[in-house]
């Protein structure tokens, strides 16, 4: 301190020189006025840092009490060269540059200084809600919890707010070692480290959002699961959580429900022209099934969505049975499973059947049960969208033969089998034209392949140096004709034909890639990397 105290005499004796009469006599005098409240202004800096850095996620706890005393002496400087020195270790451990990643704190830190005044940024703060709608705050009960817990809930709602602005579908919590904790974000279909965070500070984040999910914060072992809400001015997203144990502690896994998804329509999932005019055709029939197929993450529900946007839900009764609801369709009724109520998408299609539907959406098959009857009620004039968990055309319709469903009733009700993959979009800031080999560019001449338009990923500052902003889906549509049917129904030896089919199903999936690669729309090692 008596460092900072000559450093302050310095400006003051200089002043003395410029010859203001009053602060120079100010100056002389035994008792400085100005001198006194310069030295009281800095200490009252110097301590309210003090405080800053105790509470600050930047300091490990135990450094905490020598960290204090330092910063009482050297003022803003620790905390300073702390700041630089944690956005330099977040810029080492991911894509982004050491600015970006300054610029993203400087801006969390500003949030977080609005956010401790609450009546001024009401409409821009993230607030998050449990389900009935109570805020985190009064569920935690601020007021006995003191400064630390207000801190924690900050940085809660930062961390969600940091992943909607980056379009994150996932964020993922889990403990990387003893003192440790990584947040990562799934943006566009891949995972990138968000930031670390130190373990006591992260058990808190974990703490509060279970709270706010209305999960049990004393089960830290057994796996549970759970939702809330975020509301930011009039936008709100709700999400889903599910917790588990894990070595070091505990993992949390939050997925962003797709709250677009009402808006999403036929045209932007990124089908051919063909493509298009058969599934749009498929939609104005009055019956039968149109199944959606992909693994986890291809993109199902939102193109179900997509498909039920098509459909006028004033003229047709819309009901649909879905595990989460991901999006309000509106003039749509939407049925929420909940196993625990006994609420199953069996017991709920047959509920659904009672109320005169002319379309019923299916969010899942995953039991014959739920097979049966979304089969038979398309058979029996309702058009029915369903999802199921397949690699392709060929093993969706092995998988329900499988879980039981007679060849018979399978072909009197499917109509068209829709497979679907997402690959992402490149970047049209930084995309390149793409280097061939010789052998290459003579086996696209060969099919007569035009290669003027094909790509490859760069990295600019506009897509996180990855090269790619989006995705489009990919997809391979199976339409199950008479004739297709009528094989269906008599051919013992179906199922064995389709096995191997199966394996060569890709090739429509590789078809409808190939020509957004060479659109320029994708790259062909993104073909590669999504269907092999
Ligand atoms: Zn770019």
């Amino acid at each position: 301190m008596l460092g900072s105290i000559t450093m302050l005499e310095f400006p003051l004796t200089s002043l003395a020189f410029t010859g203001r009469p009053s602060l120079l006599a100010a100056a002389d005098l035994a008792f400085n006025p100005v001198r006194l409240a310069a030295l009281i202004g800095w200490v009252y800096l110097c301590v309210y840092l003090a405080q800053r850095t105790y509470f600050s996620p930047l300091v490990p706890k135990k450094y905490k009490p020598a960290a204090n005393v330092v910063t009482l002496f050297t003022g803003p400087f620790l905390l300073l060269a702390l700041f630089l020195i944690d956005a330099a270790r977040k810029a080492r451990g991911t894509e982004e540059s050491f600015f970006a990643v300054l610029h993203r704190q400087m801006r969390q830190v500003l949030a977080t200084l609005h956010a401790e005044r609450p009546e001024a940024e009401e409409d821009s703060a993230l607030r998050l809600l449990d389900t009935s709608g109570r805020s985190l705050d009064e569920i935690c009960g601020h007021t006995d919890a003191g400064h630390e817990d207000a801190r924690v809930l900050d940085l809660t709602e930062t961390t969600i707010a940091d992943a909607l602005d980056r379009r994150a579908s996932d964020i993922l919590i889990d403990p990387k070692d003893a003192s440790t904790y990584t947040i990562r974000l799934r943006v566009d279909g891949t995972l990138r480290v968000a930031r670390e965070v130190h373990s006591d500070v992260c058990r808190s984040i974990i703490n509060s959002l279970k709270a706010v999910a209305g999960m049990d914060i004393s089960e830290r072992r057994r796996p549970q699961d759970g939702g809330f809400l975020a509301r930011k001015g009039t936008m709100t997203a709700s999400f889903r959580v599910a917790s588990a144990g894990a070595l070091h502690g505990e993992k949390l896994s939050i997925r962003v429900l797709n709250k677009d998804a009402g808006a999403f329509t036929l045209a932007h999932v990124g089908l051919t022209e063909k493509q298009y005019a058969l599934v749009q055709g498929q939609i104005a029939r009055p019956a039968g099934m149109i199944l959606i197929c992909g693994p986890t993450g291809s993109g199902k529900t939102t193109t179900m969505y997509a498909m039920l946007n098509e459909i006028d839900r004033f003229t047709r009764n819309v009901i649909t049975v879905e595990d989460p609801i991901e999006a309000v369709l509106p003039q749509a009724s939407q049925i929420e499973i909940n196993p625990k109520a006994e609420i199953t998408f069996a017991a709920a299609l047959r509920s659904v059947l009672r109320q005169d539907p002319d379309v019923i959406c299916v969010g899942e098959i995953r039991d014959e049960e739920t097979a049966e009857i979304a089969l038979r009620a398309a058979q029996t004039g309702h058009l029915v969208l369903a999802t199921l968990h397949a690699e392709n055309s060929a093993t969706a319709l092995i998988r329900l033969l499988d879980l039981g469903i007679s060849p018979l009733l399978l072909s009197a009700g499917l109509n068209l089998v829709f497979t679907q993959r997402l690959v992402r979009r490149l970047c049209e800031h930084c995309r390149e034209p793409a280097h061939l080999s010789d052998s290459r560019i003579e086996e696209f001449q060969r099919k007569h392949i035009d290669t003027a338009h094909l790509f490859e990923a760069v990295g600019c500052k506009h897509c996180s140096q990855t090269g790619y902003a989006g995705r489009t889906a990919i997809c391979d549509l199976m339409l199950i004709d008479d004739a297709f049917k009528a094989r269906i129904a008599t051919s013992d030896a179906l199922l064995d034909q389709l096995r191997i089919e199966g394996t060569q199903s890709q090739a429509g999936l590789r078809k409808h890639g190939l020509k957004k690669a060479v659109a320029g729309i994708t790259t062909l090692e993104e073909i590669k990397r999504v269907v092999g």
